[in-house]
């Protein structure tokens, strides 16, 4: 893909599609199109759309909300929209022209035009390689007119475009780590994927079963039992020159559960497959750390991936066995397809080893997740205010969800165990996200402060929540607001 810059006037030619915007109604871009063809807008619609192609070239219109403040969130969902429309068209250029913009209530010219490419950008993934004949994939080419705008803001533009190709090729990397089926997404895959990500401040370490065993990782280890693939601790330390030599890391932890059949507590068969994304937590991590190398951002920050299959072979753990975590706390494990909390459990005890100024983790962690908030909103659970906040913040900048849930003491009660310390089930019906999350709690040092975000409900399928997400698959979700998370620390 590529985008070049024009300070000359606006104007379409052969194979160009046009892009306008038409708030007011008014827009008579041609003989061909005229703005009372765009259907008028439904109850709570955002925008409506119009096209008509001719003689090589297209135009597509887009009536917008009266009245209404424009986030560039918004802009992203017009840009995914969009991007269906030109390639139904089968246009090749994209015109775009930063007067189109300036229309926007609430937002810049730049950041508009920054959300709409960048929503652009983020739709155009599909997982093609799995497929025997692979068609090549169609490059994209966008012309941005600048005529009228300072050189300045003309620099502003394009480094803002520049980062939000990252955006979309460091998500478009979680998704396909996502997408791809278990027997093509293995630990050893996956870490094999952190290690390809290239950068001089980046030292990826990768641990095999022998190490994670003499570490004393236990959950992990207990639940990789069941499966014939090596489980890997994947660490990737980002710590860029200039930075103090003690500087302390924002950790990130990631659950990488690369297929999960639930153990010996089997799952139904029925969409068994989509337990390809329980590692959707580890790809959102591994994707951030490659746009924040990408950005090169000014952050020490280490992202630790717990990866396994949970599968049922010989050796699996059963029902009612106990495992012992790296902290010396043993779990009875009452059902074994609660186990992403078993494998992150060791990852937070080392985070919190690693001297971590924060930590967060973020997992497809419980079904119950789903049943709270859909596939609109990722949950998260932390008792520090302060970080809440921040992360309230984080989601209106990157324009991802994000909703605080309860975390209490009366949730951690519900995971005392019988015979063990903890239950990796809850002994009280309901409530499923908010006690795993109090059991994670239980292996973070107190002081530390820590959220975890459940992505259950927004790792995949969630494209009628957002039109940039592909309509079924991985979404790549988080490492847009980890990567700002980060970069507005
Ligand atoms: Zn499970």
């Amino acid at each position: 893909m590529s985008i070049t810059y024009k300070s000359t006037a606006f104007k379409g030619g052969k194979d160009k599609h046009t892009f306008v915007f038409d708030l007011k109604n008014t827009a008579k871009n041609s003989s061909k199109m005229d703005s009372k063809n765009i259907p008028k807008l439904k109850n709570n619609e955002l925008f409506s759309i119009y096209s008509a192609a001719a003689d090589g070239t297209s135009t597509t219109l887009m009536k917008l909300k009266d009245n209404k403040n424009f986030s560039k969130e918004d802009l992203r969902v017009i840009g995914g929209r969009f991007y269906k429309e030109y390639k139904r068209l089968k246009s090749k250029t994209l015109l775009l022209n930063i007067k189109d913009f300036q229309i926007f209530n609430g937002t810049s010219d730049i950041d508009a035009l920054q959300g709409f490419v960048e929503g652009f950008l983020l739709s155009d993934y599909k997982l093609q390689e799995v497929k025997s004949s692979a068609t090549k994939k169609e490059t994209l080419d966008i012309e941005v007119h600048t005529s009228g705008l300072k050189p300045a803001k003309v620099t502003e533009l394009k480094s803002q475009l520049k980062e939000s190709e990252h955006v979309s090729q460091a998500v478009h990397f979680a998704r396909r780590l996502g997408d791809l089926p278990g027997n093509m997404m293995t630990p050893s895959i996956l870490a094999k994927n952190a290690e390809s990500i290239k950068s001089p401040a980046l030292k990826v370490t990768v641990w095999n079963k022998t190490k994670i065993k003499k570490e004393k990782m236990g959950g992990l280890l207990g639940v990789s039992l069941g499966s014939a693939e090596e489980p890997k601790f994947i660490i990737m330390e980002y710590k860029p020159k200039g930075l103090k030599a003690k500087s302390t890391p924002t950790v990130l932890v990631g659950k990488g559960l690369t297929f999960d059949a639930g153990g010996i507590s089997i799952k139904p068969s029925a969409k068994m497959d989509e337990m390809r994304y329980d590692m959707c937590g580890g790809a959102s991590v591994i994707g951030a750390m490659k746009l924040i190398c990408d950005m090169k951002l000014k952050a020490h920050v280490i992202a630790l991936i717990p990866s396994t299959e949970n599968l049922l072979g010989a050796s699996a753990v059963k029902p009612g066995d106990v495992l012992t975590a790296r902290n010396g706390k043993t779990i009875e494990v009452l059902n074994t397809d609660a186990e992403g909390r078993l494998i992150l459990a060791d990852a937070l005890v080392y985070a919190s080893e690693l001297g971590a100024k924060e930590i967060l983790s973020t997992a497809t962690l419980t079904g119950a997740m789903v049943v709270a908030l859909g596939n609109s909103h990722t949950g998260f659970f932390t008792r520090d205010d302060k970080l809440a906040e921040k992360i309230n913040e984080t989601s209106i900048i990157s324009g991802e969800n994000l909703w605080r849930m309860p975390l209490t003491d009366d949730h951690v009660s519900d995971m005392q165990g019988s015979y063990a310390d903890l239950s990796n089930l809850a002994s009280f019906r309901g409530a499923g996200s908010a006690t795993a999350a109090a059991f994670l709690e239980q292996f973070v040092l107190k002081d530390v402060p820590y959220a975890h975000l459940d992505i259950a409900g927004t790792a995949w399928n969630a494209s009628k929540r957002k039109s940039y997400h592909a309509s079924n698959g991985a979404t790549g979700v988080l490492v847009r607001s980890f990567y700002e998370y980060v970069k507005n620390a």
